[in-house]
């Protein structure tokens, strides 16, 4: 039924296009007879014949988008023509008093001799030359007017044709031509031939990324050998059977039409095609036959690919059987590949004859299947270079975030993903630890009960929902006040090493419908194993992070993150010409307090001590454990006069802190020694060391007491 629509539509096309030449004609003549000229009458008949015009070149334009070359047939100038003619209908509309519109026509007709053959041309120049003419001889234009014109217009399309043919022009087009042209149709031709549809399992699935949006790419190699292997069985088949022409009809995918795929032949006349399909020899191939002879032919089933028909004496035609049998069909009539021989003898076809075509029928159709099986071949290559891609990509991956981040790249390079997302286990809940694709914002960070949503699901049965990776309107993917709109396709996936619990969920959705064959599900699982593996390095690279730059007793940065934050921060507040405190502590008797009340309860006073100085900095300071009892802040955009409030009141604080010992309760005390950036010193080692020094005469002094550096 389907093909009977579409075999509707060609035959509408061909009526659309003489309806389109037609109403050109009568727009020209209008234009000739002066039914655009200012003033003149029946201005409704007008506008009805310029809306015609306008709207049949429109669609004339819209129609000829496709890839198939322009048709050259008697009507198939109607684009041309039409377009002519809209332009006069506009150009002398309007156009007169604006001798810039020119320019219109002018153009026009430059682009056209360089877009179409003489032949296409010959009606719309016709058309121009009469409409111009016409206008001069009823009186609407001057002689000098009409010859000024036909100079442009011809200046225009022949000054292009020469540029456009001069040798250099032709030189560097060459090139992009040739590509172009053996691209598309090398294309065409695969697709004629399936070289790239109906691949199995995987090869249906993984090659995404390019091939969903460019399914064709990459078949002209398979094209290109099989072009070579029908020639040359053509040109055998030819010489065998002393023939004048072995010609392979292709049809195309809809079933419309026959091209000429591939043809050995000593005439000259040959028609390029494309031929419709049913007439003369392949109508009498679309039943029941699969070989049909004639000799003498006869006029009404004659070979289509001849420009004149006069000298065919005999005419043998196989259609190619295909495996699965395939072939299309319309209306029970079968429309497959066919091999046709003609020869001038009328004498009739042997059966040795009949038996060499059928035998290389099956030949020919034999090269397609194995181009075929060549291409999912090199299909499969692909999908398992797109699998270590991922994988590669997933393996480079260091910390949490990095993993996160190459899991969706990943899982990307396989699936034409709309929507993924990761989320974590955490506590009694799982949060979004990173989403991408719409609404992914909002749910950013988001935490939500294992009670709820899709995920929560999967986390405690360790298996991928839902059941057949399809939803059905807005899903609850997450928790209840949170629905997943607009995916037809979805599959939530356990992050779980090979035993143990899920660590979390991966989440692809895809709006197209049933993406997610049992293949694709099978790599995906593959990736999420190889993602939660790659989460718990995750973890632990961070971990080893957090225990290189913290101090594991007091929970502050340690010296080294102190050097390099330091660093930093002096480098921020000379850019910005501001000013930063250094402040180094040192716990009073803290070897005392050791030996009366042991070391235990010694790192009891160092992680008490540590919290008050994390909890007296905003978070742009820095508070580090600066080694052993003492400790180091640095506090930004603090002077003399902030350091010094600020280390009075650690001061204080410390003081009044009382800590429970076995022995009883115990308090202790505070030395702090301030410098100032910029006022003390520019450099790191000159502020640590003059907060160094005031930190020995608090000390010297009597500690528990803040000195600021001064020049002795
Ligand atoms: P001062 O008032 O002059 O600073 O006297 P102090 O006793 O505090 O100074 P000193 O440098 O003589 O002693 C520091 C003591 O800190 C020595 C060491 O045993 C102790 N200490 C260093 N690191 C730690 C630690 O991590 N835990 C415990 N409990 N004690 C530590
Ligand atoms: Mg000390
Ligand atoms: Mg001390």
């Amino acid at each position: 039924m389907a093909k009977g629509r579409r075999q509707a539509s060609r035959i509408d096309r061909s009526t659309f296009r003489r309806a389109g030449f037609v109403v050109g004609l009568i727009g020209c003549v209008a234009v000739t007879v002066g039914l655009y000229e200012p003033g003149a009458d029946f201005v409704v008949l007008a506008l009805i014949l310029a809306g015609a015009v306008a709207l049949f070149s429109l669609l004339e334009m819209l129609q000829s988008g496709g890839d198939s070359p322009p048709e050259l047939s008697s009507f198939g100038t109607a684009g041309p023509l039409l377009w002519v003619v809209a332009v006069w209908i506009f150009f002398r509309g309007f156009g007169q008093g604006v001798p810039q519109l020119i320019l219109l026509p002018v153009g026009l007709i430059g682009w056209l001799a360089i877009s179409f053959p003489l032949q296409a041309l010959l009606v719309p120049i016709l058309a121009v030359v009469g409409m111009e003419t016409g206008l001069w001889g009823l009186g609407f234009q001057e002689t000098a007017g009409l010859a000024g014109n036909l100079a442009a217009y011809t200046a225009a399309g022949v000054g292009l044709s020469i540029f456009m043919s001069s040798k250099a022009y032709r030189q560097r087009m060459r090139k992009a031509l040739i590509r172009a042209k053996r691209d598309t149709a090398s294309r065409q031709y695969a697709r004629d031939l399936g070289l790239f549809s109906d691949m199995p399992g995987i090869l249906n699935v993984l090659p995404d990324y390019d091939l969903i949006k460019d399914p064709e790419a990459g078949s002209q190699p398979a094209v290109e050998s099989i072009t070579a292997a029908f020639d040359l069985q053509l040109e055998l088949i030819r010489q065998t059977l002393s023939l004048s022409t072995v010609a392979l009809l292709w049809p195309d995918p809809e079933g419309f039409e026959y091209r000429l795929r591939s043809i050995a032949t000593t005439r000259k006349d040959i028609a390029p095609g494309p031929f419709e399909v049913g007439v003369g020899i392949t109508g009498a191939l679309m039943g029941a036959e699969d070989l049909v002879s004639l000799a003498p032919a006869t006029p009404s089933l004659g070979v289509p690919y001849y420009l004149k028909q006069v000298e065919v004496g005999g005419i043998l035609a196989v259609r190619l059987c295909d495996d699965a049998d395939e072939w299309l069909r319309f209306d029970d009539k079968k429309i497959a590949p066919i091999i046709c021989v003609d020869r001038p003898g009328q004498e009739s076809w042997t059966e040795a004859e009949k038996t060499t075509m059928t035998l290389a029928a099956k030949k020919l159709a034999l090269d397609v299947t194995m181009s075929r099986q060549f291409q999912t071949m090199a299909h499969e290559r692909s999908a398992i270079q797109r699998v270590c891609i991922a994988m590669r990509e997933l393996n480079g991956a260091l910390g949490l975030e990095q993993v996160l981040q190459s899991t969706i790249k990943a899982v990307r390079t396989l699936v034409g993903a709309d929507f993924i997302s990761i989320s974590l286990a955490c506590g009694n809940g799982h949060c979004v630890a990173l989403a991408e694709g719409d609404g992914a914002e909002q749910l950013m960070g988001r935490e939500f009960s294992r009670e709820e949503g899709l995920v929560g699901q999967v986390l405690k049965i360790n298996r991928a929902l839902p059941a057949k990776a399809q939803c059905h309107g807005p899903t609850q993917v997450f928790g209840h006040d949170h629905l997943l709109v607009g995916y037809n396709s979805l599959l939530v996936l356990p992050l779980q090493k090979e035993k143990g619990e899920a660590t979390g969920a991966l989440t692809v959705a895809v709006r197209e419908a049933e993406v997610f064959t049992k293949a694709r599900q099978e790599i995906l699982e593959l990736i999420a194993a190889q993602v939660a593996v790659k989460i718990g390095l995750g973890h632990a690279h961070e971990e080893i992070n957090r225990l290189a730059t913290i101090d594991g007793l007091t929970g502050l940065i340690n010296h080294r993150t102190f050097q390099h934050g330091f660093d930093m921060m002096l480098g921020r507040e000379e850019r910005r010409s501001g000013v930063l405190s250094l402040l180094l502590c040192d716990i009073d008797h803290f070897k005392k307090i050791n030996d009366t009340h042991g070391h235990p309860f010694g790192d009891k006073v160092l992680k008490e001590v540590a919290a008050i100085l994390r909890k007296a900095v905003r978070s742009v300071d820095l508070a580090a454990r600066y080694g052993g009892e003492e400790f180091v802040l640095v506090l930004e955009g603090s002077g003399e006069q902030g350091g010094l409030q600020m280390a009075e009141r650690i001061r204080q604080e410390i003081e009044k802190m009382v800590l429970r010992s076995e022995k009883g309760s115990v308090r202790i005390t505070l030395s702090l020694g301030l410098s100032v950036y910029p006022d003390h010193g520019v450099d790191k080692e000159r502020l640590i060391s003059r907060a160094d020094q005031a930190l020995y005469r608090a000390k010297k002094q009597g500690r528990n007491r803040v000195v600021l550096w001064e020049k002795e």
